[in-house]
């Protein structure tokens, strides 16, 4: 019996699904949230993501991975999409898909890369860009379910105008043990913390946590970001057990 509910629960998460778009919400000029409706949906934990899947009308298919940025609750699910300029699919679901209109999606998919709020341990999330995403449902769903671990968000960013959820992440929103440090490659507004440029050992030093803290760390976006950012960690000498990474496309940022 046991063996039928995994069995179950695996084929609910493996099988598509159509959901339908309620709301859409701009975050930058380049990256949208899609608020989702997915009347199957079976729940998430903090970090995963799902499959869309876009089919033309001569039948030709294609699909991508988007984090979950939404914490887990209800059949309402939201993901936020950066446009890359040449893409095939991001493109799309940033200008093009609007309410009313329908997808494909699987999931939840993914469990390492997953955030559990039973575990006391603090928490450094590392985001590069768009990786920020699943680092958000974590932030959500520690918000959501009242718990008082310590987070610390380092937010590697271009522009002030890059930054995803600008409100939630904004001066308000870094209280009750959170705290929010945005880093500017590009260029920074007055007064920053630090002047622009990549992510370097001393931010990570300066704005993470010490190694002896054991904290759990959650790395997600480009891959030179995150390479780059792993490297650090485990040249200050965190355990590279609690290190864990998501890569979202191949271009350093
Ligand atoms: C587990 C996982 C979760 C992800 N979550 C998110 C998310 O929450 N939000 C999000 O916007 N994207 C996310 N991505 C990236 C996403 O899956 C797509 O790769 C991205 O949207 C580009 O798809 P595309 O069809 O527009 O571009 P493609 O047609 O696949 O690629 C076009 C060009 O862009 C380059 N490229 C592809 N991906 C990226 C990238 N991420 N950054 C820069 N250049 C790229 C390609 O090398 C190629 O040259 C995630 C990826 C993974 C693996």
């Amino acid at each position: 019996m046991a063996r039928a509910a995994v069995s179950g629960r695996l084929t609910g998460r493996l099988r598509w699904q159509t959901a339908t778009v309620e709301d859409v919400r701009d975050e930058t000029g380049t990256a949208r949230t899609l608020v989702l409706r997915a009347p199957d949906w079976r729940g998430h934990a903090a970090g995963q993501h799902v499959d869309v899947r876009l089919t033309a009308e001569d039948g030709y298919s294609t699909q991508r991975s988007y984090s979950l940025a939404s914490a887990p609750g209800g059949d309402r699910i939201e993901l936020t999409v950066q446009r890359i300029g040449d893409g095939e699919v991001s493109p799309y679901l940033v200008d093009v898909l609007e309410a009313g209109d329908q997808l494909e999606l699987r999931g939840p998919v993914g469990g390492w890369f997953v955030w559990d709020p039973a575990d006391p341990s603090p928490v450094l999330l590392m985001a590069g860009g768009s990786g920020v995403v699943p680092l958000m449902s974590m932030i959500r769903t520690r918000r959501n379910v009242g718990s008082r671990v310590l987070f610390r968000l380092l937010y590697s960013v271009r522009t002030p105008e890059e930054r995803y959820y600008a409100r939630e992440l904004g001066p308000g929103g870094a209280q009750g043990g959170l705290d929010i440090t945005h880093l500017y490659t590009r260029s920074a507004p007055e007064g920053p913390r630090r002047p622009p440029g990549r992510l370097t050992e001393d931010d990570v030093a300066a704005y993470g946590w010490p190694a002896e803290f054991a904290p759990m760390c959650f790395v997600c976006g480009p891959t030179g970001f995150v390479e780059r950012a792993a490297e650090i960690l485990v040249a200050q000498g965190h355990d590279p057990q609690r290190i864990r990474t998501e890569r979202f496309g191949p271009v350093g940022g």
